[in-house]
């Protein structure tokens, strides 16, 4: 090696120990997340903080209690979201938000209506250029439905996080406020862009068609059967899986051009089931019934005419299961093609109404309504 290849040599060595050092450094800095919130990857932040609307529905996030040992008996949907968004504010490092209140009430009054009112404001918001993302505080008892309907009627690719907590803000170990961050952070996040409608709790962020709450008053709470799309962890936006079944853009429901929302009634199966349910639903103007059957949809021998009959009157049938997950087999369980049934796919019965209330604003063929189910 004469002296001028040394000297190359040498200068390639320290430029690489320069660019490891460095690489170092940005290491260390993404790995202290208090110092630079703004390091997650692919973070909005880094070059600009997002602007994310916050509208505030209600809940249990918006909660307070007698007491601070109240963690599962208090008041919801009393703190107006401004109040909450300021008990937060870690939250303005790393997003420019906007608070807007829609509802003050509890998820459990959610309604057609509500859930209309709602996806319009999301609509309209979204098509603003100066808004990056949505994050809609929300009770948890409904948080499954509204997701799952905003994740099929939306028309953006921009990120909409639902987020709610389970304990109020007044509780010890409340956890609305850590909720409330990582949705924002979530929401601000390009890489939550084009993934349907999030739900972000307790650490995981979920898909709006596959969460549901599983307990009354734990944390741990929300659950998909797949699992959940990511974590959000120590500020962190963290992704392993995507949504299969298609979503907001890729749907055939658009919220901008459904005014309402037809009738459609769950009847719950048990032990003794009470077949005046059917018709007291078609007395009520159902246009279709989600029977929330036993098992894989299996249907009681003295319920299966109240059915054909419901059916025969023009209203749709849809079978689905009360377990809480699986696949509810076609023809299976019941000759559906015989009686002209659908059913769900793995749609919990709540779901099953929603995704069964859009596909009826499209067509009323039975056919083109199981596609529908197998499809989204
Ligand atoms: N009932 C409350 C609601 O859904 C419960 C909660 O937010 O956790 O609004």
């Amino acid at each position: 090696m004469n002296r001028k290849t040394r000297s190359i040599h040498l200068s390639l060595l320290s430029a690489a120990l320069l660019s490891a050092s460095l690489l170092t450094t940005s290491a260390q800095a993404q790995l202290a997340p208090s110092a630079q919130p703004a390091a997650q990857p692919g973070a909005t932040t880094e070059a600009r903080k997002a602007n994310i609307v916050i509208i505030g529905t209600g809940g249990t996030i918006a909660g307070a209690g007698a007491s601070a040992t109240n963690t599962a008996a208090y008041q919801s949907a009393v703190v107006p979201v401004d109040k909450i968004i300021a008990s937060v504010p870690e939250i303005s490092k790393v997003a420019n938000v906007k608070g807007e209140q829609i509802f003050q009430i509890g998820s459990e009054s959610f309604n057609n209506e509500r859930l209309l009112k709602l996806g319009k404001r999301v609509s309209e918001l979204l098509k603003q250029p100066d808004v990056d993302g949505i994050v809609i505080t929300h009770g948890t008892d409904t948080i499954e439905e509204t997701s799952y309907f905003l994740n099929l009627t939306l028309k953006s690719d921009k990120p909409v996080v639902v987020v709610g907590s389970m304990r109020p803000g007044t509780a010890l170990g409340a956890d609305g406020a850590l909720n409330l961050y990582d949705a924002v952070l979530v929401a601000s996040n390009p890489a939550s862009r084009g993934k349907g409608t999030l739900v972000v709790l307790n650490d995981e962020i979920q898909t709006g068609r596959d969460v549901t709450k599983s307990n009354t008053f734990k944390t741990e709470t929300f659950r998909s059967p797949f699992g959940p799309l990511g974590y959000v962890v120590e500020g962190r936006t963290l992704y392993y899986r995507l949504p299969a079944r298609p979503h907001t853009v890729q749907t055939e429901f658009d919220i901008d051009r459904i005014d309402s929302l037809p009738e459609v009634a769950v009847v719950y199966a048990y032990g003794n089931v009470n077949p005046a349910s059917i018709d007291a639903a078609v007395k009520n103007g159902a246009k279709a019934i989600v029977y929330a059957a036993t098992g894989n949809g299996s249907v009681g021998d003295y319920m299966v005419e109240p059915l054909k009959a419901a059916r025969a009157k023009g209203v749709q049938i849809v079978r689905a299961s009360r377990t809480g997950s699986g696949v509810v087999i076609r023809n299976g369980e019941q000759p559906d093609d015989k009686y002209d049934w659908i059913v769900t796919d793995d749609q919990l019965p709540q779901k099953a109404r929603i995704l069964m209330a859009l596909a009826l604003t499209r067509t009323n063929d039975p056919k083109a309504l199981q596609q529908i189910f197998w499809k989204y």
